[in-house]
């Protein structure tokens, strides 16, 4: 129990942890070695000339494509890169729309607009804090050319009505799989519904290089199409011969150069190794918090963990009641717990409609000028209000033991008995 007479950390109290978190990003013996391969070698990039041994691009994507029991994937630079070719490979261009959850990353919608396409923005279902799939029927028009499902923090998208709705209207499905990496629906890994899966491995996400990305697909002539939009219209060649590119020019698609380096694939290849292990601790820790929270008046835990849904927990996500903040908000209290425990505990994203950072009409290419655009003219209440009551403590948070769960089941009592203060903690 917290004593009633405790002062929040933020406020000049004692903290409730002071002790390390685990690490993160990790890499160890093996990880090095893998570096000090490519450093040693004349192959830094898929371009490079080729040696005996495949290049770790290509083995890493087929280790990626193996764990997600599909045939094909091919590594981008980036996640952002892989949003773009995997909407350029669908035939996605200007004019055309794009669904697109009103809750996420500015990347998703960027990317959208990178290309001339036109993001509409959809609210998200308040279970799962993921795209609508009734608002995303609605939102359907004739130029409708994707849907971007995100799976996003600790929940899934609603696969199965996602599915039902690619497959009644023919518009293709991406999964943007950058917070659910090795994420598992009803036995199968996300990001093999889609027509294609696009995953970033940037330096917060469960599987990291720092930079880098990912797309995977099913259908040979995605596979071909993405591979020649990442490398400039190259791909890989039949023919290996060594001391010469691997690559051949195809050009049948205008490509960019997103390949990913050997450096990243050195490390992404080693750190898949351990995904599963980690995605299992951080379920069986979120687990351990969610029944310690069960008691706790005043908040709702929020990842949903079913034998047909086991997220990967980018993030541990847990929903104040409106009521209780009362004066204070939830930027107050990401500030309190961040205090409190000593990692980065934020605010969910702003929402797109009101997002500093999603700019269309300052980006090079602006979407469709033919037609107004503005992002403030879609509603999105539920996205809105999330972001109202919704903080996110970061994945690490999961990796340690029972002792590290009990400091944030402490400081979440913490912050609820101090309530009444929180408004004067500097958000
Ligand atoms: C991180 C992220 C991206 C963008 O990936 P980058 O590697 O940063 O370009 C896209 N979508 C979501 C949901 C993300 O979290």
């Amino acid at each position: 129990m917290v004593s009633t007479t405790a002062k929040l950390a933020a406020l000049g109290g004692q903290p409730v942890r002071r002790s390390a978190w685990p690490s993160w990003p990790r890499a160890d013996r093996f990880t090095e070695e893998a570096v000090t391969e490519v450093l040693r070698s004349e192959r830094w990039t898929i371009s490079g000339p080729c040696a005996s041994n495949p290049p770790f691009e290509r083995r890493f994507a087929e280790a990626f494509a193996r764990f997600h029991d599909v045939p094909f994937c091919v590594p981008t630079a980036n996640g952002s890169a892989a949003l773009v070719v995997a909407l350029e490979a669908l035939g996605v261009g200007p004019g055309q729309e794009v669904l697109v959850p009103g809750l996420t990353w500015v990347a998703c919608a960027s990317a959208v607009t990178r290309i001339g396409a036109i993001p509409l923005l959809v609210d998200v279902d308040p279970k799962t804090l993921c795209m609508s799939v009734e608002a995303a029927r609605q939102a359907i028009t004739p130029s409708t050319a994707a849907i971007l499902l995100v799976h996003l923090y600790c929940m899934l998208g609603d696969i199965e009505g996602f599915l039902e709705l690619s497959a009644a209207t023919g518009i293709p499905l991406v999964e943007d799989c950058s917070h659910a990496h090795g994420a598992v629906w009803r036995g199968r890994k996300v990001g093999s519904f889609g027509a294609v899966g696009a995953f970033s491995m940037q330096q917060t996400k469960v599987l990291t290089s720092g930079e880098g990305g990912a797309t995977i697909t099913s259908a040979p002539h995605l596979f071909d199409r993405l591979q020649q939009l990442r490398a400039d219209g190259r791909r890989y060649s039949a023919k290996r011969v060594p001391g010469t590119s691997e690559l051949e020019n195809v050009g049948d698609q205008q490509g960019h150069n997103y390949c990913l380096s050997e450096l990243h694939s050195a490390i992404l290849l080693d750190r898949l190794s351990h995904l599963e292990n980690e995605n299992e601790i951080r379920r069986k820790n979120a687990t351990l918090l969610t029944n310690r929270l069960q008691g706790v008046n005043g908040i709702t835990a929020l990842p949903a963990i079913t034998p047909d849904v086991q997220p990967a927990l980018y993030c541990y996500c847990i929903r104040f009641d409106g009521d209780l903040l009362r004066d204070a908000s939830v930027d107050n209290v990401a500030v309190a717990l961040t205090a409190e425990l000593g990692i980065s505990v934020g605010p969910i994203y702003d929402p797109l409609n009101a997002n500093q950072l999603f700019r269309p009409h300052r980006a090079s290419i602006a979407p469709d000028s033919a037609r107004a655009y503005n992002p403030e003219e879609f509603a999105l209440p539920v996205a809105e209000a999330a972001r109202r009551e919704v903080v996110a403590f970061p994945h690490r948070c999961l990796l340690g033991g029972s002792e590290e769960i009990e400091d944030i089941a402490k400081s979440v009592e913490k912050i609820l008995t101090c309530k009444d203060v929180l408004h004067q903690v500097p958000a």
